[in-house]
């Protein structure tokens, strides 16, 4: 190791110290604490990570249930993860409307948050909140690896740097020469952290937007991108993670093989795959999925929370709709050759669909309240007299 390698190793080393020198943990004990799961070959472990910020969506429901079919489909595993770092914005209640909104069609959780404070599975706890120290740990270690730094720049310096960038027309961002904090010296951060100054912890992005990355999105295809090169923040000035970083954290230590979520966060894939690479885990293949669409004077457009009461999973309910109806108008969205297997097994479970991630079409699939309707009268059609008696009453009463 040359003079400059061993005062590198121990300037990584005071720094991780003095940031956070309250953390005895390492990642080894986490990763000794939720070791690998031993699956059977084509298991896949799948998660749905909702925020609680208000009611289950369609399409959210719709992701959920992808994931659980992937899941099924070889014997692995489906949990539910909450995602409630943003305090600011949750509901009362959010938590469990979701999980609501999952068993009243028919998604059950395999592993995870199960109910208010109750969790099932030995790779949790599985809402973020409850594992800031685990973050902070990960966090840590890459201050140690020199891969992060404290960035105390204030939110009007960061406002002034953003008017230069626009002026000279460059990206907006913490990046390279713009970022101020990278190469503070360790007194200097001394100073900061001892005087009570606020900071972020900063990714120290190795990404080069010249360079490329790709990668295969199970329905969207093969993707290319940019690296990225920005330092983006991980924990946040509270200490708490950016969605970023629990993303990295938490798919590697529960174990998820397959990350099957809204294509909103295709942009956000660059971020992901340099935060598993910097923390040495083995990047989770992806599967984006598109929003649900409605048609509307011959256009299309999202579903939308605020203007269509079917966006929300209780309508459904509310107005009669039988869970396995929702599931069986599901499932001819996510697979277009569910109507001709239905066709040739009619008296079948949905269970036993051959359901295939790869065959979910790229683009946005358009929800058609008729279609839907026409499908609930086949399944109720099919139901003794005796169900649809205790169904009926079941929803009455409720
Ligand atoms: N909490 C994120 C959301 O609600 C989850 C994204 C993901 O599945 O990775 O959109």
């Amino acid at each position: 190791m040359t003079f400059t390698g061993v005062f590198e190793l121990d300037y990584n080393e005071r720094l991780a110290d003095l940031l956070y020198g309250d953390i005895k943990t390492a990642p080894e004990d986490y990763e000794r604490m939720y070791p690998r799961r031993s699956l059977t070959e084509g298991a896949r472990v799948t998660r749905f990570a909702p925020s609680p910020t208000g009611f289950l969506h369609i399409g959210g429901l719709f992701t959920a249930f992808v994931n659980k079919l992937t899941a099924m489909a070889g014997g692995g595993v489906f949990l539910l993860r909450i995602e409630d770092t943003d305090k600011k914005r949750e509901i009362t209640d959010g938590v469990s409307e979701i999980i609501k909104g999952l068993l009243d069609f028919g998604v059950e959780i395999d592993e995870g948050v199960i109910g208010f404070e109750k969790e099932k599975g030995n790779y949790g706890p599985y809402q973020q909140s409850r594992r800031g120290e685990i973050y902070r740990c990960y966090a840590k270690s890459l201050v140690q690896k020199g891969l992060a730094y404290p960035c105390f720049c204030s939110e009007n310096g960061l406002e002034e740097m953003r008017s230069k960038q626009e002026q000279c027309n460059v990206n907006k961002g913490y990046y390279g020469k713009w970022a101020k904090c990278r190469n503070l010296t360790y007194e200097q951060q001394e100073a900061a952290v001892r005087a009570g100054r606020p900071f972020v912890l900063r990714l120290r992005s190795e990404g080069d937007e010249n360079r490329r990355i790709v990668f295969d999105d199970i329905i969207k295809g093969k993707i290319e991108m940019p690296e990225n090169n920005m330092d983006i923040v991980l924990l946040k000035s509270d200490g708490i993670p950016t969605y970023h970083f629990a993303h990295a954290v938490d798919d590697h230590l529960m174990g998820t093989t397959h990350v099957i979520r809204s294509d909103e966060w295709i942009a956000s894939v660059p971020i992901h795959i340099a935060l598993f690479k910097a923390c040495g885990f083995r990047v989770p293949k992806y599967a984006h999925v598109s929003p649900i669409m409605k048609e509307e004077g011959g256009s299309k457009r999202k579903l939308s929370k605020r203007k269509d009461p079917e966006a929300a999973v209780s309508y459904f309910v509310e107005n009669g709709f039988p869970s396995q109806s929702v599931r069986e108008y599901l499932l001819t969205l996510i697979n277009s050759n569910y109507e001709d297997w239905r066709r040739a097994n009619p008296k079948a479970q949905q269970s036993e669909f051959p359901f295939n991630l790869k065959k979910m079409s790229p683009s946005g699939a358009v929800f058609d309240m008729l279609k839907l309707t026409d499908v609930s009268k086949n399944v109720i059609s099919v139901m003794t007299a005796d169900e649809v008696f205790e169904k009926s009453l079941a929803w009455a009463r409720e």
